[in-house]
């Protein structure tokens, strides 16, 4: 199911291996002292621009900042907002690495129809879409649907 809907984001099998093989090389620029919990990721924008991310940890723990947001972040900040694909790394060797709850949310404020490719260190992947990873989402549009009037 997830193989058929989110087939290729329509990179090619290069240019998915390019992206999967950045977000591993973000991977090394995690800044994450306190979980040892090194994560990476590559986002792949509309017109091809790559940002990668890295997780950038704290003293003060809950300020935390994962390596998807990071990469999504930054591309904002350079003025895109439309995004093919994102390729997610850790260092799990035996599951392919899954976004956590806040990165899924703030993937779907840029659509729910983009893919994901869940990685492992061997550059093995899982395909899913952005809807899928985080079904009856919560998004942009729900804030301009009709409201009863205030009681
Ligand atoms: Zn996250």
């Amino acid at each position: 199911m997830a193989e058929k809907s989110a087939a290729s984001a329509g990179l090619t099998d290069e240019q998915i291996h390019e992206l999967v093989q950045k977000s591993h090389q973000a991977k090394q620029r995690a800044y994450a002292p306190y979980s040892n919990f090194r994560v990476g990721a590559a986002l792949h924008t509309e017109d091809g621009t790559i940002f990668t991310g890295c997780n950038v940890e704290n003293s003060s723990y809950s300020l935390a900042c994962c390596a998807e947001r990071t990469a999504i972040f930054k591309a904002v900040s350079e003025g895109y907002k439309s995004f093919r694909a994102i390729a997610i790394a850790g260092d799990v060797e035996s599951e392919f690495l899954a976004p956590c709850g806040s990165c899924r949310q703030v993937m779907r404020e840029f659509g729910t129809d983009w893919t994901v490719y869940l990685t492992k260190p061997d550059l093995s992947y899982r395909t899913m879409t952005v809807g899928e990873l985080l079904p009856c989402s919560f998004g942009p549009d729900d804030l301009n649907k009709p409201k009863v009037k205030g009681q």
